[in-house]
């Protein structure tokens, strides 16, 4: 199949290309076409010259372009979730999941709207504040949801009024061009566009003079050189970084009652979510009751090529974040951490590691202290909460927490003391259209979804009228 780029609603050749490596096999599964900068101009003037009418479009218009969108999205789902699969190297259920999350957020952003806000109305004065688009938005996407992920930036800046140049992550590519072909059958020529690249295309679009915002999701360190190039021409940003959630176990728990919850929110997507559960700290009371607890369910779930039936997990996205894994998981047990289950990569193609389950590790080890993003989970055991939080706080990254707990009253006020963006109890990592989601500290700026998500796709014109 010929991949092609779409800018001006144009399918676009290239003269250069890269691999796309299917991760269960190491083969090619695609060449992508490599955007040059003249390319990634004409996507931006495309963008550009696309915004004045599209920012006049009336909302309702607008809504119903998102909603149309969305309903194409369901009606190419199995094609774009074997994509998903093929690039991504999640199970074919998985991807069907990534679908449908994309489609239901894409509705339920259809649903949002920018009313305007009457703050004062009296003999002196009339004063409304409006919400206008902010022109030209750069959408930078990471690879382990290349659908969904590009959904929650597009719809926002769309229906805002926005135009949208988007680069998907070198490493999933495919989905998103075929995800902007679909969209350009529904959007006027310019108002979507795609370039395909590496990072050097993404640093070209943080710079770019005439791109007024960039939303990202990827890494911390990504993050911070995109918001110092940023600063060229005051670009607004919405950062989604990296983040390191722990939890926090309390020993009046039912331990059969919470484990499958902990374990889903450890090893979904293989681990390779930003908002995962990463650092599980578990009262000394019930420790081991919990390790093999999550211990018996791993062994329940099958880890393989996501296109065979049956498979739960697939492999890690990359070759690079293969080895990260392997070298996180090398050096805890070289320092004398109790490998629980797993520990050691799969032979054979495909980067394949297993799910892992590390116990008897602490603070002060990089698989705890860092994010290892893959199917690792290192528990620490803890004696008093205080300092199980304090710990939990005592990392660079904030995006979520939680605490699990019988008395659901006193688990709030302890998270209510993570230093984080969603702070859940009895639960963790599950997100939803209407809730905003966002980091603290080095975890990001800004928040997704609902209103507050919508309004970080514009400015506000405060309009002052005398009476
Ligand atoms: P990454 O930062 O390496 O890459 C993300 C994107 O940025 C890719 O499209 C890449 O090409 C581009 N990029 C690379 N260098 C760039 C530069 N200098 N300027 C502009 N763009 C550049 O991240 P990744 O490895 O794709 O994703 C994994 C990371 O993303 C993890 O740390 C994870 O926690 C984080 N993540 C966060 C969220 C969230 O919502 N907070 C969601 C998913 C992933």
């Amino acid at each position: 199949m010929n991949y092609q780029m779409i800018i001006d609603g144009k399918a676009v050749d290239t003269h250069q290309s890269f691999a796309v490596i299917n991760p269960a096999t190491e083969e090619i599964l695609a060449e992508c076409p490599a955007a040059s900068v003249e390319q990634l101009n004409a996507a931006v003037a495309a963008a550009r010259q696309a915004f004045p009418a599209w920012s006049q479009v009336p909302e309702s218009e607008r809504q119903q372009k998102l909603h149309a969108f969305a309903d194409l999205l369901e009606s190419n789902m199995q094609e774009l979730a074997q994509l998903i699969t093929l690039e991504q190297g999640k199970s074919l259920d998985g991807a069907l999941f990534e679908m449908g999350g994309a489609i239901a957020w894409g509705h339920a952003t259809a649903e949002l709207s920018l009313p305007v806000e009457v703050i004062q109305d009296d003999e002196q004065a009339r004063i409304e504040v409006h919400r206008k688009p902010l022109g030209v938005v750069g959408s930078i996407t990471p690879w382990n949801f290349p659908v969904m992920i590009a959904i929650w930036h597009i719809m926002p800046a769309i229906l805002a009024g926005n135009t949208v140049v988007i680069k998907p992550s070198e490493m999933t590519p495919l989905s998103t061009l075929k995800l902007v072909e679909l969209a350009n059958t529904i959007f006027p020529a310019g108002v979507l566009n795609v370039v395909t690249g590496d990072g050097a295309i993404g640093a070209a679009m943080a710079d770019h003079p005439d791109i007024n915002k960039i939303v990202f999701t990827g890494s911390s360190p990504t993050g911070k050189r995109i918001m110092a190039s940023a600063a060229g021409n005051l670009k607004r940003l919405t950062l989604e970084l990296g983040g390191n959630d722990a939890a926090i176990v309390l020993p009046d728990v039912n331990v059969a009652d919470i484990a499958e919850g902990l374990f889903g929110a450890a090893f979904f997507n293989s681990g390779q979510v930003c908002g995962a559960l990463k650092r599980l700290y578990v009262h000394e009371d019930i420790y081991d009751e919990v390790c093999a607890a999550l211990v018996d369910i791993a062994k329940t779930k099958t880890v393989g090529n996501g296109l065979d039936e049956g498979v739960d997990y697939g492999p890690i996205q990359n070759r690079k974040q293969f080895e990260r894994v392997c070298e996180l998981v090398a050096e805890a047990k070289e320092l004398g951490a109790d490998v629980l289950l797993g520990g050691e990569p799969t032979a054979g193609k495909g980067y394949f590691f297993p799910l892992t389950i590390v116990g008897g590790i602490s603070d002060g080890t990089r698989l705890v202290d860092e994010e290892p993003f893959g199917p690792v989970l290192p528990i620490i055991k803890y004696q008093d909460v205080n300092d199980a939080i304090a710990r939990a706080n005592d990392n660079p990254n904030g995006l979520g927490g939680s605490i699990w707990s019988a008395d659901t009253a006193k688990a709030k006020q302890l998270a209510m003391q993570l230093e984080c963006g969603t702070a859940w109890v009895n639960n963790h990592a599950a997100i939803q259209p209407n809730m905003p989601f966002g980091g603290v500290k080095e975890s990001g700026i800004g928040v997704e979804f609902g209103p507050e998500g919508l309004k970080e796709f514009t400015a506000i014109q405060a309009v002052s009228l005398p009476k």
